[in-house]
C-alpha cells in the first residue's frame, strides 16, 4: 500500500506530512495510515500537470500514440485484477466478485478511450458549411488542459478511470483526488502510469480530505476543467469554486431513482431487478433504484416474493466467497442511514424486513438489506437519497400516476420501468425525467452508452464518446478567400 503521492512521476510524502487512517468496513480494523495531502501537494500537482501540458509532449502527441499508454494502462491493470480486487474489498467493503467486476471495467474504460484517442486522428477537422462562399471554415477539438477529477469510494478504481481515461485520451492533464474513504487503488493507479512509462505530468494524484485536498483543487487557478462524481451539496461547493474563475465543470450527483412495474411483468424477474437495482454494492450507487412503484394489483404478490429474497441474500465479509452483501463503506454512512431508517418509522414508515444489523455481524458496518413501506410521498425516505441497500415501496393506480409520481423529485439520474407491454415501456421511457431509462433490467452499465443526469443529478455527460466531449474544447478557423475585397472601410 502507497504512503506517496504521485506528482510529476514521482512518489513525494505530502508536503506536511499528514496520514489519515484507511479502515476495513467487515472488521473496523485500520489498515494502512494513507497519506494526506493538503494545499500545497496540490500547488505542486498543478504545476506539474500544467508544465505537462504546456509544454510537454502529452497533448501534441497524435492519438494513436496516447493510445498506446492507455492500453499499456489497460493491460496492466488487467494482470493485476485479482490483486486490486481484493484492496478495493479491503477499502469499500463490496463483495470480491463485484470487485472483480469494477476492475475488468475499469479495464475496459481504457481500452474504449484508446480506440476513442485513436479517432480524434482519423478525423482531425470538421468542414462546417458557411451561407456567404468567400469564406470556409472547420472545427478543431482540442484538450481542454489541466483537468482535475474528484470522485467518491463507491466504485474507487472505476470512477477514477471515469475520468482519467477520456481526459487521457483527449490529451488533458489531470490531478485526481479519490475519496479519503478509498485511497488505495487509486494510488495504484499512479504505480501503473509509472509502469507504463507515461511523461511526467501527465496524472498526478493526490489522496486527503475533501477540504485539505479536494477544497484547493476546485479552487485552483491553474486548473481549466473540474469533473467531479459526490453528493448534490459538495457538488454545489464545486460549482462555486470553479465559478470564480468560469471553470469548465462537469458533476456526477445523486439519484432517488424509480423503479416503475406494471403488474403484467414476469414477478420473478421484477423481484431479481428491484434487488439487483438497490442491494447491488450495499445500494451505495448513485443511479440505484430506491424507490419502487408497483401497480396496485402486483404489490402483495411482489412483496411477497421480494421478502422472501431479500431474507436469503447472504451478508459477510467481501473477502467471503459467498457473500452478496457487505458492509457500508464507513461508520458514518452507517450511523447516517441506520437514523434515516429511524426517523423513517417515527413518521410512519413500515420497515417490511430487515431495518437492522444482522444478529450474527455485531463487528463492521453491516445492515440487513432493508425494505420499507407505507411511507408518505412527501417523507425525506422516500424524497432523500439513502445510499445503502434500503429500498421504499409504493403503489400507483395507472400509468398516468406512476409516472407523476416517478418525475416528482430533484433528481433524474436514472430511471427503470418493467412491463410486458413493449409500447407501453417505450412511451413510459420518453416521459421519466432522467438521463438513463432502463427497460426490463436495472443498472446494468456500459462503456459506450452516456451516463448523466438530469435536474440535480447533475450537468454534462460521461462515458462514451461524450465523455470524451467532456475533455475537448470546439475550435473553429474560419479562413477569408485572399482573392476578396472585404470593402467595410475601403472601397
Ligand atoms: P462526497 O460529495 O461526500 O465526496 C465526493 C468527493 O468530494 C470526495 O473525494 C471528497 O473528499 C470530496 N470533497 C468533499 N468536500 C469537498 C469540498 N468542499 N471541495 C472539494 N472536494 C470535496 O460524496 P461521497 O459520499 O464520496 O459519494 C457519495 C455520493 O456520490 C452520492 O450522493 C452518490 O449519489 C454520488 N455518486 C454519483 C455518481 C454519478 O455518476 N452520478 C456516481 C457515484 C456516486
Amino acid at each position: 500500500m502507497q504512503q506517496k503521492l504521485f506528482i510529476d512521476g514521482q512518489w513525494h510524502f505530502p508536503v506536511q506530512g499528514g496520514v489519515f487512517p484507511v479502515v476495513n468496513p467487515a472488521t473496523e480494523e485500520v489498515i494502512h495510515q494513507a497519506p494526506a495531502g493538503t494545499a500545497a501537494d496540490i500547488d505542486l500537482a498543478v504545476s506539474a500537470a500544467r508544465r505537462a501540458f504546456d509544454t510537454g509532449p502529452w497533448p501534441r502527441m497524435s492519438g494513436r500514440e496516447r493510445a498506446g499508454y492507455l492500453r499499456a494502462m489497460a493491460e496492466r491493470i488487467t494482470q493485476r485484477k485479482e490483486e486490486l480486487a481484493r484492496l478495493e474489498v479491503l477499502d469499500n467493503g463490496k463483495p470480491l466478485p463485484e470487485a472483480i467486476w469494477d476492475i475488468e471495467d475499469t479495464a475496459g474504460c481504457f481500452s474504449f478511450y484508446a480506440n476513442l484517442a485513436e479517432e480524434l486522428d482519423e478525423r482531425p477537422e470538421e468542414a462546417v458549411a458557411l451561407a456567404d462562399a468567400r469564406f470556409t471554415s472547420k472545427v478543431l477539438r482540442e484538450p481542454v488542459g489541466v483537468a482535475g477529477a474528484i470522485i467518491p469510494w463507491n466504485y474507487p478504481l472505476l470512477m477514477a478511470s471515469w475520468k482519467v481515461a477520456p481526459a487521457l485520451a483527449a490529451g488533458c492533464t489531470m490531478i485526481l483526488k479519490p475519496s479519503e474513504l478509498t485511497p488505495l487503488t487509486a494510488l495504484e493507479l499512479g504505480v501503473i502510469a509509472e509502469e507504463v512509462g507515461l511523461p511526467a505530468g501527465v496524472l498526478n494524484i493526490v489522496t486527503g480530505l475533501g477540504g485539505d485536498a479536494g477544497q484547493p483543487l476546485s479552487e485552483h487557478s491553474g486548473v481549466d476543467k473540474l469533473a467531479f462524481t459526490g453528493s448534490v451539496p459538495t457538488g454545489a461547493k464545486i460549482m462555486a469554486a470553479a465559478a470564480r474563475d468560469i471553470k469548465n465543470v462537469s458533476l456526477e450527483l445523486g439519484g432517488k431513482s424509480p423503479f416503475l412495474v406494471f403488474a403484467d411483468s414476469d414477478i420473478e424477474k421484477a423481484v431479481e431487478w428491484i434487488m439487483f437495482g438497490i442491494f447491488w454494492n450495499q445500494g451505495q450507487v448513485c443511479s440505484a433504484t430506491s424507490r419502487i412503484l408497483v401497480e396496485e394489483t402486483l404489490y402483495p404478490a411482489l412483496m411477497q416474493r421480494l421478502i422472501q429474497e431479500a431474507a436469503k441474500i447472504r451478508i459477510g465479509d467481501g473477502l467471503d466467497e459467498a457473500t452478496l452483501l457487505g458492509p457500508l463503506v464507513s461508520s458514518g454512512q452507517y450511523q447516517k442511514i441506520i437514523a434515516m431508517i429511524e426517523q423513517a418509522r417515527e413518521h410512519g414508515a413500515t420497515v417490511a424486513y430487515g431495518g437492522k444489523r444482522p444478529e450474527q455481524h455485531q463487528i463492521g458496518y453491516f445492515l440487513e438489506p432493508t425494505i420499507l413501506t407505507d411511507m408518505a410521498e412527501d417523507s425525506i425516505i422516500w424524497r432523500e437519497e439513502v445510499f445503502g441497500p434500503v429500498v421504499c415501496v409504493k403503489t400507483f393506480r395507472d400509468e398516468a400516476d406512476a409516472i407523476r409520481m416517478a418525475n416528482d423529485s430533484r433528481f433524474g439520474l436514472a430511471a427503470a420501468v418493467m412491463s410486458a407491454d413493449e409500447a407501453r415501456c417505450e412511451r413510459v421511457a420518453r416521459a421519466l425525467r432522467a438521463g438513463i431509462v432502463w427497460i426490463n433490467c436495472s443498472q446494468p452499465t456500459f462503456t459506450e452508452a452516456p451516463w448523466g443526469g438530469y435536474k440535480q443529478s447533475g450537468i454534462g455527460r460521461e462515458l462514451g464518446k461524450w465523455g470524451l466531449d467532456n475533455y475537448l474544447e470546439v475550435k473553429q478557423v474560419t479562413t477569408f478567400d485572399q482573392r476578396e475585397r472585404w470593402g467595410w472601410y475601403i472601397k
